[in-house]
């Protein structure tokens, strides 16, 4: 059997990151079993359903880079499909056409709200309670059609719906691969409808026929559908259909435990690129938020992709944990390639202005140095400052200090030993350096402040030799030039 697993998104304006996890379990399965990943844009509510919103799902996927073994399917697109079974479903009396309408509907379960707040009341005997609480039940227990056993007649001219008929009596069962065994009385399913009064489909019979003419062979899913698995499966049952192996995951949390929502932070994946996650320390993170594979915390997509199980998945909701999300986008940030590092951290960088050609060779220079120096690329853009800046460089109180009186003169007599230097490497440089501070019986802790503060103006930076290597040798001396100018007022 091929494995053929589904993310059926409907698009909201943006992927969530829920959905976004869910689209990873469904795609690592399928890889693990050398099988397909499909995706299904679930675009039934055409006021939802924009073109942007569609668009944001196809984006949010292809940064992840979780791509489909197909081209998309689009649900709205297939309603004469779901048409055809809804009417195949009538034939073989599976299913039946309704004649209630929503008036009577949303009138019955009025009546039974109002026999339920009746049963409230004081002064009643027990007896009386006991039987406007059984009214209340009968009115708005999940609804059994009046017509369910009515044989369809030809040139029906009455509106309709068409609704499944439910099974009547026992037990339903599902095994799901998370969730375990679960069972309902089947009285808790009603005759759901299929096809509205206008003839369209509805979700929860586009859903199953879409599932089956994919086919699907496991539905990995939030467990919000956990209630829906009850009323698909009969869907299923009346076209004699396999039933798919069903798993469905449990939510993402905030970190204060509460269901996930705007108020914890961004949710769309769009948002975490913006915050300067990388595609792979994003999807490394939600793995491992609701998966688990021994202690392992850190996976590349391929390493995933050879041991995910449903197995590893945990049956307890999981809390989001930004530290941690943070801390493995870090690690992915330095075992990126630094070419594509370059490359995604650019729009980062000189707070989004485009860089100098100048600009751009000194931080591709500093770039492998560097990449600890930030666990999002937001902070290891903001780490690159000091290389960026120009002159005449702002300098802090404590940078002024050190660019006083015998500080400067330190930093004169160093600014001629370097500038005698004809190899300009980060060793050379070190190199003179240690050589002046022995020649002049001074420490590091002497000669270093007023060096830094002229270089970076005390923006947080690596070691000076670094920094002046990543700089360049004009720059260094132009940065040193520009503070011993101040000094003796020449302008530079
Ligand atoms: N379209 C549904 C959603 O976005 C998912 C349906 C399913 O996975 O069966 O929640």
């Amino acid at each position: 059997m091929t494995v053929i697993t589904r993310f059926a998104p409907s698009p909201t304006g943006f992927l969530h990151i829920g959905g976004a996890r869910t689209a990873l379990f469904n795609f690592l399965f399928a890889k693990r079993h050398n099988g397909k990943f499909l995706l299904r844009v679930e675009d039934t509510d055409r006021k939802r359903s924009t073109p942007e919103a569609v668009a944001a799902i196809l984006e949010g996927m292809s940064w992840l880079g979780l791509e489909a073994s197909e081209a998309p399917i689009f649900q709205f697109e297939r309603s004469k499909r779901h048409v055809e079974v809804a009417n195949e479903m009538i034939a073989s009396g599976k299913a039946f056409r309704c004649f209630i309408t929503p008036d009577e509907l949303q009138a019955r379960r009025e009546l039974g709200e109002r026999k339920r707040k009746q049963a409230k009341e004081d002064g009643l005997s027990d007896t009386a309670r006991q039987a406007l609480l059984k009214e209340a039940d009968e009115h708005l227990k999940p609804f059994r059609s009046p017509h369910r056993d009515e044989p369809p007649i030809e040139n029906e001219e009455r509106p309709f719906t068409v609704r499944l008929r439910a099974p009547d009596t026992g037990t339903m069962t599902i095994q799901d691969e998370v969730q375990g065994e679960i069972s309902i009385q089947s009285d808790e399913i009603d005759d759901l409808i299929l096809l509205r009064a206008d003839g369209t489909p509805t979700y929860m019979l586009a859903v199953v026929v879409d599932d089956h003419d994919m086919g699907v062979t496991h539905i990995i899913r939030g467990d919000d559908h956990l209630r829906n698995a009850f009323r698909q499966t009969p869907i299923y049952q009346a076209m004699n259909w396999d039933v798919p192996i069903w798993a469905h995951l449990p939510m993402i949390h905030g970190d204060d435990g509460a269901k996930l929502s705007k108020r914890h932070g961004a949710l769309g994946v769009e948002a975490y690129r913006d915050m300067g996650y990388l595609p792979e320390g994003l999807l490394n993170y939600l793995l491992r938020l609701g998966w688990s594979h021994g202690d392992r915390e850190l996976f590349t997509m391929h390493e995933a992709a050879s041991v995910f199980d449903l197995k590893g998945i945990n049956k307890a909701p999981s809390r989001i944990d930004f530290d941690k999300m943070a801390a493995i986008n870090a690690h992915h940030i330095q075992s990126c390639d630094n070419e594509r590092l370059l490359e995604l951290l650019v729009p980062f960088l000189n707070e989004g202005k485009p860089l100098s050609a100048t600009q751009f060779e000194r931080v591709k220079l500093a770039l492998p140095g560097m990449k600890d120096r930030g666990s999002t690329l937001v902070d290891l853009a903001e780490a690159f400052n000091f290389l960026l800046i120009e002159r005449p460089l702002a300098l802090n109180k404590k940078a002024r200090k050190a660019l006083k009186g015998e500080g400067l003169d330190r930093l004169s007599a160093l600014s001629d030993v370097v500038s005698d230097l004809s190899e300009w490497t980060s060793d050379a440089i070190e190199l003179a350096i240690a050589d002046f501070c022995k020649n002049h019986e001074l420490s590091m802790g002497q000669v270093g402040p007023p060096l830094r503060a002229a270089l970076t103006g005390n923006l947080p930076a690596p070691d000076l030799h670094l920094v002046a290597a990543w700089l360049g040798k004009d720059e260094t001396l132009a940065r040193i030039k520009e503070q011993l100018a101040e000094k003796t007022g020449d302008n530079v």
